[in-house]
């Protein structure tokens, strides 16, 4: 309800917790929050500005399109304009660049046939109304989409639709974070975890953060205080010396996460190892089709095959993937690269650091 946000939003009760983190900070707290929704909430709020200057913020790979691959996006690019083909996708993808300066946007415009749906469902109605035309449905994203995507593919095979295809690019979360502890680089002290990732798949995967590399991760919701105290709460146990994997969006999230949309996940799914856009390949990160779906497999059909690429010239979206740099720090950044003429996909997403430091970071 209205009133329970309100009181997420309290600012005297933020202003404790803020003196409170500022008298008990020792050294400093270097804190990725994953997720981009997190990242704008940040900014949105002003949080970012008032939190004690040693605190460092990073902004991790939790933005969908930000960490799709150079090649992936190719390969999209390049199936959109092939005859008899229909692309679906998300919008946020339209406008991601990849080899040449071409993004969806211009192959529309040279006459790709390119249909932005809400949901994967809406395929169904795509594919049924086109029958001569295989529609092709981009999945990018976490494990926040890919259980609806199998639904999808679940109630195609149902309805008897022979001819929609997805062209599977979908990553897991807590593998990347695991790339990331294990990069020097990176240096991360602690994770907010993504609200809604986390909803899916439970506190369990996220166990080893703790466990294997002792810090600390907080499942948090968006409000500034959820933020805040779970800050402040990692900040305590830094101080003494701890570590510990945590839930504090209960409100949202159970413990457990949801087991039935985990279970049409991997029916459909089975764990790969992936491409991701500056850290590279990470074994098992990455969601492919299984063979007793491969009907539905948009890889299979056109050969499509996903091999490292060079990275788009001058755009440090990988660094700032991986919390080593910060979205100032990238020469292009308000220059050559705006939201209105993006260079990399962290500045195309409305979830993308560059975009989010872009609208809010005032200097
Ligand atoms: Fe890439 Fe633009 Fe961000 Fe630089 S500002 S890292 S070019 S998206």
């Amino acid at each position: 309800s209205f009133e329970l946000l309100e009181k997420f939003r309290d600012p005297a009760l933020s202003r404790k917790i803020l003196d409170k983190m500022q008298s008990e900070l020792t050294g400093g707290l270097r804190f990725m929050e994953v997720c981009g929704t997190h990242t704008v909430a940040i900014f949105q709020s002003g949080l970012r500005s008032l939190l004690p200057e040693e605190i460092v913020h990073l902004s991790g790979p939790g933005c969908p399109v930000c960490v799709t691959h150079e090649s992936e996006v190719n390969a999209f690019i390049d199936l959109a304009g092939k005859d008899n083909v229909i692309m679906a996708t998300f919008g946020d993808l339209m406008r991601v660049p990849g080899h040449n300066g071409r993004n969806l946007k211009k192959a529309a415009a040279d006459g790709a046939r390119i249909k932005v749906v809400y949901s994967p469902f809406d395929t169904l109605k795509l594919a049924k109304e086109n029958p001569n035309d295989t529609v092709v449905f981009i999945g990018v994203g976490f494990e926040t989409t890919a259980p609806t995507i199998a639904g999808t593919m679940k109630m195609a095979r149902e309805q008897g639709i022979t001819n929609l295809r997805v062209l599977c690019f979908h990553k897991t979360v807590p593998t990347a974070l695991e790339a990331l502890l294990t990069d020097a680089m990176s240096n991360i002290d602690g994770f907010i975890l993504p609200g809604h990732v986390s909803a899916i798949i439970g506190l369990e995967p996220y166990k080893f953060i703790a466990e294997k590399y002792g810090k600390s991760a907080v499942v948090a919701g968006f409000e500034p205080l959820d933020i805040l105290q779970s800050l402040d709460q990692m900040i305590g146990w830094q101080n003494k010396g701890e570590a510990h994997v945590v839930n504090n969006y209960t409100r949202i999230v159970s413990d457990d996460g949801n087991a039935k949309a985990r279970e049409i996940m991997y029916e459909v799914f089975e764990p790969v190892d992936a491409l991701w856009r500056g850290i590279g390949l990470i074994p098992g990160s990455g969601l492919e089709i299984r063979e007793e779906w491969e009907l539905f497999d948009a890889k299979k059909e056109f050969g499509i095959t996903i091999e490292d690429s060079p990275a788009l010239p001058g755009c440090k979206c990988g660094d700032i993937l991986k919390g080593i740099k910060q979205p100032d720090e990238c020469p292009l950044f308000k220059k050559a690269c705006t939201p209105a003429n993006p260079v990399g996909p962290c500045m195309v997403s409305t979830e993308g650091s560059c975009a989010a430091y872009y609208k809010y970071k005032l200097d």
